[in-house]
């Protein structure tokens, strides 16, 4: 948190910059003279100097010249899908333990109060009732699938086909792309475009037609997987299956893309029950 002497002209606006390792930086403005400025990037790539790198950048705007540092925080997020279940008996998962974080943004406060709504609602009436099974808290993993977990795990497909590709190109490629439409693919994690604008952001983007084709075909796997979240099962017998459908998708998804694999599908997989009580 950074205090500036005189107001900045960007009160009402969020500031995102893109950084190595396909991390962003960002200047949001609590009120004109109070900023939260960060740095994020993904630890599954090469590891960055985060603070020296915001000194550099902040540095460079004259708006911080006589900022006064307020206060510093930093911590680890799970920039991935959400766990493919989050209960087990007499527990529920929510928010970060759960991995109910947007994988592009990091942004998981949203995630973690919806699901933390949803599970104490679960919980309550579990409790009321006198089972507090899996298989009873289970709807509460659909509740989560079926609403932002779907879209949180068509979002982490544009973000695998990020870290496959070059920042440069895809700073050039987002300038390009029209603003909603981004902002729709990154937090929905579909969107949609007139004719007229289609053409537009053919002219802007040439020279990455390539690049786009394939994000285009990322875009339809993103609809399909979200399709498959909407499935996805009601109980967990049907759970099996669900992952086989799920896993099929994003091996097609990593031959297409050639993206690092950051899920590794076992042939048969365990729910937390399943594995029993777990030691230290
Ligand atoms: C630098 C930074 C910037 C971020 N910016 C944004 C943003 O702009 N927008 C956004 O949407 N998200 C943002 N996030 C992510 C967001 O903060 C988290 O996703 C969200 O807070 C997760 O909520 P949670 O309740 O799951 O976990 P937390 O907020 O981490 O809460 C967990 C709590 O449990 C406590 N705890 C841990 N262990 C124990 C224990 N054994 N016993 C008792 N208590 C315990 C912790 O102290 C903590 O208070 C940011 C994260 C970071 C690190």
């Amino acid at each position: 948190m950074l205090e500036v002497p005189d107001p900045v002209e960007y009160d009402d606006a969020i500031v995102f910059k893109p950084t190595d390792e396909l991390g962003y930086l960002w200047y949001f403005p609590r009120t004109a003279t109070e900023i939260n400025v960060g740095l994020g990037f993904q630890m599954t790539e090469d590891p960055m100097q985060l603070v020296e790198t915001l000194k550099q950048d902040i540095t460079t705007r004259s708006e911080f010249k006589n900022a006064t540092v307020k206060d510093k925080l930093g911590a680890s997020l799970p920039t991935r899908r959400p766990y493919d279940s989050a209960v087990a008996d007499g527990f529920l998962a929510v928010g970060d333990a759960a991995g109910h974080v947007n994988p592009t943004t990091g942004g998981g406060i949203p995630g973690a109060a919806k699901s933390a709504h949803w599970a104490a609602s679960h919980a309550v009436d579990a409790i009321t009732e006198g089972d507090v099974s899996e298989s009873r808290l289970w709807e509460y993993n659909s509740d989560v699938m079926t609403s932002f977990g779907k879209r949180f795990a068509a979002v982490d497909l544009y973000n695998l086909w990020g870290t496959a590709r070059n920042v440069d190109e895809l700073v050039e490629i987002v300038s390009a792309v029209p603003g909603q439409q981004l902002a729709d693919a990154l937090s929905k994690g579909t969107s949609s475009m007139s004719l007229k604008l289609k053409l537009k952001t053919l002219v802007d983007t040439f020279g990455h037609w390539d690049a786009l084709y394939e994000l285009y075909k990322v875009s339809r796997r993103a609809t399909e997987i979200t399709q498959i979240y909407d499935a996805y099962p009601e109980s967990s017998s049907a759970f099996e299956e669900w992952r086989i459908d799920r896993d099929e998708l994003m091996e097609e998804f990593y031959e297409l893309t050639g993206a690092t694999r950051k899920y590794w599908s076992s042939p048969k997989t365990q729910t937390v029950s399943e594995i029993g009580p777990l030691s230290h």
